[in-house]
């Protein structure tokens, strides 16, 4: 057994071997000798592993050299890169929630080009803020008396938690102890703060008595969290933002609201319940108001927190402020963001044009894709269809948007297989990122942006020229 193993071992190529292959140098202009080595000893530490846990018991140099090169390729080539997301979730967060409006963009490429007044002060000839560029802007938005932001919304909550109410008592209801995604958990997050976490109702009713009841002469702070993602329907009873503000008056404790999506104007669309907006919040009471920049505010990745002044001032103070603080980029693409809204240009920021696009536009635009695609592969099967499109980002959950798709079906591909079409599209030049219904893939359009029709027609050449080469064989 051992001697055989051995034996197999003598097989696997060795490191000199490998590096002596011809086509290392086509990688080792993207990758230096270490890197490419590295690559290497991962390979052949793997079959080593594998055959001794007896996963493998045989071994084929060849395949090695296959698989090793597999590795220098995908390496070889940019990981973090655009891609056309034909999916209809418009803040879809695996796929870098919104994009920016042109100005934003521009704003942020040449704040990264150029030296800037990032903090410093023109008028004084000094030290300025960075927070100042949009604290001003932020008010005049919401109504707030003052404002700053930091990395993301998640930081922002932790910032004001760890600096307003370490040690103390924080109520919460059951129904808003929600894990928002990727490990962002409300209890956590309040322990991690140091605050002590009281929480009140139960999963599905939360009275303002149950608050009331709960308050001590720990309570420092009444938390609201909006459930996002996730829903309770049926028997349910939420206490009112008012009447918890009143409560909080009263007993002199804060109000703190993570609102999530954190809309600045309401996008008055029929398909949506309406929502409070950051500007709501602040006039029924809210001490503190915290929001991602990026979900449908449509703006670059930031968190937002507005409210009562002096609870700014502790926040910038605090320690924990200055490992969040946003990037130049950021700050300038969120300042261009947050001024097409005072200048009512909504409509240049894709996530809420995305969100508002005309039923009648989108089959308009499903028509023309399908056309084009059609033209140019008489023999596949495109068809316009009805499909149901999403706000994402955790808003809006239960309430799909209208939208049309280009369905496709391409017999030559896996004799018409979608999943199979589907991973072709995502591994091409330009990765297509489609959804898929049955045994057509669909091509969402609402969240198509320019550019990406010719994308997409160009990936579906190629498949073209697959067609070819499998029917020549
Ligand atoms: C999305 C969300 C967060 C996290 O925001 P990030 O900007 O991703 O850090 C926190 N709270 C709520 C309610 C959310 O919806």
């Amino acid at each position: 057994m051992r001697e055989e193993i051995n034996e197999l071992l003598r097989l696997i190529p060795s490191m000199d071997e490998l590096l002596s292959n011809p086509w290392v140098a086509e990688y080792e202009k993207f990758l230096n000798r270490n890197a490419v080595k590295s690559v290497f000893a991962e390979v052949i530490g793997e079959v080593r592993r594998d055959l001794r846990l007896g996963k493998i018991t045989m071994v084929d140099p060849l395949v090695i050299e296959q698989e090793a090169r597999k590795r220098l390729e995908r390496r070889s080539r940019r990981s973090l890169k655009p891609l056309v997301n034909a999916t209809g979730v418009i803040v879809h967060t695996n796929l870098g929630r919104s994009c920016l409006a042109e100005e934003a963009a521009h704003a942020a490429l040449e704040a990264s080009r150029r030296y800037t007044t990032l903090e410093y002060d023109l008028t004084e000839g000094k030290r300025g803020q960075r927070n100042d560029h949009v604290e001003w802007l932020l008010c005049q938005l919401t109504g707030a008396d003052a404002a700053c932001v930091v990395n993301n919304n998640a930081g922002a909550v932790l910032l004001c938690l760890s600096a307003l109410v370490a040690g103390k008592e924080v109520i919460i209801s059951r129904g808003e102890l929600v894990e928002i995604g990727g490990s962002f958990r409300i209890p956590e997050i309040l322990a991690f703060s140091g605050a002590r976490m009281v929480d009140v109702g139960t999963t599905n009713r939360t009275s303002l008595e149950d608050y009331e009841r709960a308050i001590t002469e720990q309570t420092a702070m009444l938390l609201k969290v909006h459930p996002s993602n996730y829903r309770i329907v049926g028997f349910h009873e939420e206490t009112s933002r008012k009447d918890l503000c009143r409560l909080a008056r009263e007993k002199s404790l804060l109000v703190m609201e993570d609102l999530g999506s954190g809309m600045l104007v309401d996008p008055h669309i029929e398909e949506l319940p309406q929502e409070a907006t950051v500007g709501t919040c602040i006039e029924e009471g809210v001490d503190l108001v915290t929001f991602s920049g990026d979900k449908l505010l449509g703006g670059p990745q930031i968190g937002g927190i507005v409210g009562r002044a002096q609870l700014i001032k502790k926040l910038l103070s605090f320690p924990l402020y200055r490992a969040l603080r946003v990037d130049k980029m950021t700050l300038a693409a969120f300042e261009v963001t947050l001024r097409l809204y005072l200048e009512g240009k909504t409509a240049r920021i894709p996530t809420l044009s995305l969100l508002q696009f005309p039923k009648e536009g989108l089959k308009k635009k499903a028509q023309h894709l399908r056309r084009r695609l059609q033209r140019l592969l008489p023999e596949g099967v495109f068809d316009v269809v009805p499909v149901e499109d999403a706000v994402g980002g955790g808003a809006f959950p239960e309430c799909p948007l209208q939208g049309y798709a280009v369905s496709v079906f391409l017999p030559w591909i896996g004799g018409g297989n979608a999943g199979l079409l589907q991973n072709l599209l995502r591994e091409g030049e330009d990765p297509i990122v489609a959804g898929a219904s049955e045994n057509r893939v669909l091509l969402h359009v609402r969240t198509l942006l320019e550019g990406d029709e010719e994308r997409i027609e160009r990936a579906f050449l190629a498949l073209c020229s697959r067609k070819e080469t499998e029917e020549s064989r």
